[in-house]
């Protein structure tokens, strides 16, 4: 409140200053970049000096930006000047996800120069298509006591790594990145409501309500960044359809010189980007079948499994960073998913849309071509998986089948998936039976009987494979129904580079290699198995 009519202030007063010809060409900008910053020290300055001396403040403002900058990196472009196409730049962000754009987006915010390196043509990765939200502990709105403690509980008992110092990054940083995600982002970004999803003993995942989590978040962050874009000297340079190829290292070895690019469409240029700071987010490898694919290398038994990652996510910077000797952890942790939906219209595509959780959490069925349940829908998801491969090994396609009242709680999923061709609605059991997925043993009785013995259960609150919550029965009775096919798919690459709890990259001896730096979905040493 106080510090945006300050800042807001300020800007009136650098416009005046600047259309009276009052200010050079340097301190305009330098000025206007510190307040859109939005930097308490600049708010001050503005509270004390905008009125009473609008060119001292200005003045002011725009020595602020300049060694905001300075602290950023070792190589800083003269503030106002446009900077030569090959000055080195502060840092090279490798990957448009959610972890790159929002390193780039907070050192552009600290007066930086950096450029965002990705290899498809949009932005977003997996980010993009992450539904079920964000955890974090929300201090600010939190009825149900929720804690560091008990977030970090929850890691560590789903990793089951024992303690390390990266899961406190996470658990404890999450608050304050949740609080910059809904400030940074607040002009298109309105992340209000809260879940509770497997795993967590409170409901910390935090989703949008409108659209999707990941989605909403990238759409958000490419908009402040395209503000970035806008302006008259760009500070960012933004290079779509482009991949990094190579950390090119100093000849001694004592930091980075930079990041060979190569064009993938639109041309087949090739270049190296000059800096001393490279952040790695290019994700994990989950969608490598290639032949020097890290997958092959460490979990052949998975390759036969689709993926539910973009194409773009196959281990670029786990091979990059294993080219300047950083240290990896524990690539063999692969986390195969239960549920990634078979597409009728294409159903041999490697790549599949991920089922979630939340339609087997509202109390979604999964069903065998036999129309029989096998197994607790809310078990691990290698327990699912594993029972999925005891029971029909051969097909590995099952139906996940919703009532009414579960699809309604899922609206925003069931909608997508409906649009999608994913899910369809079947209006009465008897419609359900002439579902071409089952096999032709099964009856409409066969079903029936199916959804009758669950609803029995559901009323003893047990069954045989132990499901204890039973939400939004019964099933049996009157449809309408809505079905789609699952199979595993591999999800997640648990393991990765290894990182301080500062992101700097390590080698096998644990030092950090200076100026290299690790984000997202390819770090290792915090999902565990
Ligand atoms: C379907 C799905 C649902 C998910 N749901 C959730 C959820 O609800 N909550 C949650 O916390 N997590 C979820 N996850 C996991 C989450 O999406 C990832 O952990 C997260 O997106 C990782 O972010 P990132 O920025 O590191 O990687 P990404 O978002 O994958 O971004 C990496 C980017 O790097 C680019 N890239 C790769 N190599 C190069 C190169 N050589 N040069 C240039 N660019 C390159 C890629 O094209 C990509 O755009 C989900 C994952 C999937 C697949």
């Amino acid at each position: 409140g106080g510090d945006a009519a300050a800042l807001e202030r300020g800007m009136a007063v650098v416009a005046g200053l600047a259309s009276k010809g009052a200010l050079t060409g340097g301190e305009e900008d330098g000025a206007v970049d510190a307040i859109v910053t939005m930097d308490p020290g600049i708010a001050l300055l503005a509270k004390y000096y905008a009125d009473s001396d609008p060119l001292k403040f200005a003045r002011h403002a725009a020595r602020n930006a300049k060694m905001a900058q300075a602290r950023v990196g070792t190589s800083v472009t003269a503030l106002g000047d446009a900077p030569p196409a090959d000055a080195p730049l502060d840092a090279v962000v490798i990957g448009g996800g959610l972890a790159g754009l929002s390193a780039a987006l907070t050192l552009l915010d600290r007066g930086g120069r950096v450029a965002i390196l990705e290899k498809m043509g949009h932005l977003g990765g997996n980010s993009a298509w992450a539904s079920s939200g964000v955890n974090a502990v929300d201090f600010d709105n939190n009825p149900t006591n929720d804690s560091i403690e008990a977030f970090t509980a929850d890691v560590l008992k789903g990793a089951q790594t024992g303690a390390n110092p990266l899961v406190a990054v996470l658990t404890e940083g999450a608050t304050d990145s949740l609080k910059w995600l809904r400030e940074r982002l607040s002009e298109h970004l309105k992340l209000n409501l809260v879940g509770q999803m497997g795993g967590h003993s409170h409901p910390r995942t935090h989703r949008p309500t409108e659209g999707l989590a990941g989605s909403g978040m990238i759409f958000a962050l490419e908009k402040q960044l395209n503000k970035y874009l806008a302006e008259k000297h760009p500070r960012l340079i933004m290079m779509k359809w482009t991949r990094a190829t190579k950390i090119v290292m100093k000849s001694d070895g004592s930091g980075v010189e930079g990041v060979a690019w190569q064009k993938v469409k639109g041309g087949s240029e090739s270049g190296l980007l000059q800096t001393n700071n490279v952040v790695i987010a290019t994700g994990g490898f989950a969608s490598d079948y290639s032949d020097d694919s890290l997958l092959r290398k460490h979990r052949p038994d998975v390759l036969g499994y689709a993926t539910t990652n973009t194409k773009g996510t196959t281990g670029d910077g786990h091979k990059m960073l294993m080219e300047v000797g950083a240290k990896m952890l524990d690539l063999e942790d692969v986390q195969v998913h239960p549920t990634g939906f078979v597409n009728p219209a294409d159903p041999e595509n490697m790549v599949k849309t991920l089922c979630a959780e939340i339609l087997r959490g509202e109390g979604g069925l999964l069903v065998n071509r036999w129309g029989k349940r096998f197994v607790n829908e809310l078990g691990t998801r290698d327990h699912v998986t594993g029972e999925m491969l005891k029971n029909d090994k051969e097909s590995l396609r099952f139906a996940i089948v919703l009532n009414k009242a579960q699809a309604e709680r899922a609206f925003t999923h069931m909608g997508l998936y409906q649009k999608k061709g994913l899910i369809q609605k079947k209006e009465t059991v008897e419609e359900l039976h002439k579902w071409e997925f089952w096999d032709r043993s099964v009856s409409v009785k066969t079903l029936t009987a199916s959804f009758k013995e669950y609803d029995q259960q559901a009323k003893k609150g047990a069954d045989p494979y132990g499901k204890k919550f039973f939400h939004n029965t019964p099933v049996s009775g009157a449809g309408p129904y809505y079905v789609g096919v699952v199979t595993p798919v591999i999800h997640y690459c648990m393991g990765g580079v290894a990182i301080s709890p500062g992101g700097d990259v390590l080698r096998e001896d644990g030092s950090a290699i200076p100026g290299l730096f690790a984000a997202g979905g390819g770090i290792g040493g915090l999902h565990g198995k």
